[in-house]
C-alpha cells in the first residue's frame, strides 16, 4: 500500500517492483498526483498492476479485513512499533505472527509514515542500510521488501499457516490495554503527568506480542484479582480508621 505518494513514477517503478516478485495486489491511499502515463510507463510490462489498483482515501479503508499490518521506515519512531530490520520482520511474518491477509505499507516521499498510519501497524520494518543516510527511494524501497518477502515465501514458507494462531482481534486487545491502564492507575506504576505515554508504551506491547483470546483473559483475571485485593484492602484500612 502506498500513502500520499506525490510521484507518478514511484507508483510505476512500485508496481513493477511488485509484479517481478510476484505480487499483484496495489493498493492506493489518496494519491497526490495523477497515475496517467508517467505511472503507466515507468510500470512498464506491469500495467496490469496499476490498473487492478485499488484507490481509496483513506489508510482505513484499505486496511479492512487485513489481520497483519506491517509499517516501513528508514528511522525509529517515537510513535508505533518498534522498528526492526527487514529480514527478521520479514522471518517474524514468516513464522506465522502474519497468519491471515497482510499488508505492507510505504509512507509518502517526503515525509514518511504519519502517527495515525503507525498507530494502525502491528509491525514496523527498516531496511538496513550502510550510514546514518538511510532513507531509501519509495519505489526502490518497495523492491527491496518486496524482494524479501519473495524469498521468504520460496524458501518453504509453506510453514506460515501451518499452526493457525487465533489472535485475539483488535477490540479485545483494546480492552485489556484500557484495563491495565484503569489498574496502574489506582496502584501508581503509571506517571499521572503523562498517563498516555504510559498507555502508549503498553498498547506498543500489546500490537507486537498479538496475544491470543485465552491470553487476554488470563491477564483480565489478573487485573480484575488485584482490583479486588486494593478494594478489600483499602475496606480494611477504612474499618481501622
Ligand atoms: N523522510 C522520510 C523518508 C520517506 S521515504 C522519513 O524519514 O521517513 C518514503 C518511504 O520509503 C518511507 O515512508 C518508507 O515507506 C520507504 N523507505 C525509505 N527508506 C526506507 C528504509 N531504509 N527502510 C524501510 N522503508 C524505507
Amino acid at each position: 500500500m502506498l500513502v500520499e505518494t506525490s510521484h507518478p513514477g514511484n507508483i510505476g517503478a512500485a508496481a513493477r517492483a511488485m509484479k517481478v516478485m510476484g505480487l499483484q495486489r496495489l493498493a492506493l491511499v489518496r494519491p497526490r498526483c495523477e497515475v496517467g502515463s508517467e505511472a503507466r510507463a515507468r510500470a512498464s510490462g506491469a500495467v496490469d498492476v496499476i490498473d487492478n489498483a485499488l484507490t481509496v482515501p483513506t489508510l482505513a479503508e484499505a486496511l479492512e479485513g487485513v489481520h497483519f499490518v506491517a509499517g516501513t521506515s528508514a528511522r525509529s519512531r517515537r510513535l508505533g512499533p518498534e522498528v526492526v530490520d527487514l529480514r527478521a520482520g520479514v522471518g517474524d511474518w514468516a513464522a506465522g505472527i502474519g497468519a491471515g491477509a497482510s499488508a505492507i505499507v510505504f509512507g509518502p516521499e517526503r515525509t514518511g509514515l504519519d502517527n495515525d498510519a503507525l498507530d494502525r501497524c502491528n509491525a514496523l520494518w527498516r531496511i538496513p542500510t550502510a550510514g546514518d543516510y538511510a532513507s531509501l527511494n519509495l519505489a526502490a524501497a518497495v523492491q527491496v521488501v518486496a524482494y524479501e518477502l519473495r524469498q521468504a515465501l520460496d524458501g518453504g514458507v509453506a510453514g506460515v499457516a501451518e499452526e493457525t494462531v487465533e489472535v485475539a482481534p483488535a477490540e479485545e486487545v483494546a480492552a485489556l490495554c484500557e484495563h491495565f491502564g484503569r489498574v496502574a492507575g489506582r496502584v501508581d506504576v503509571i506517571n499521572p503527568q503523562a498517563p498516555r505515554l504510559g498507555l502508549r508504551r503498553v498498547q506498543r506491547l500489546a500490537r507486537r506480542a498479538r496475544p491470543e483470546s485465552s491470553e487476554v483473559k488470563l491477564l483480565r483475571g489478573f487485573l480484575s484479582a488485584v482490583e479486588r485485593a486494593i478494594g478489600s484492602r483499602k475496606a480494611v484500612s477504612e474499618d481501622k480508621s
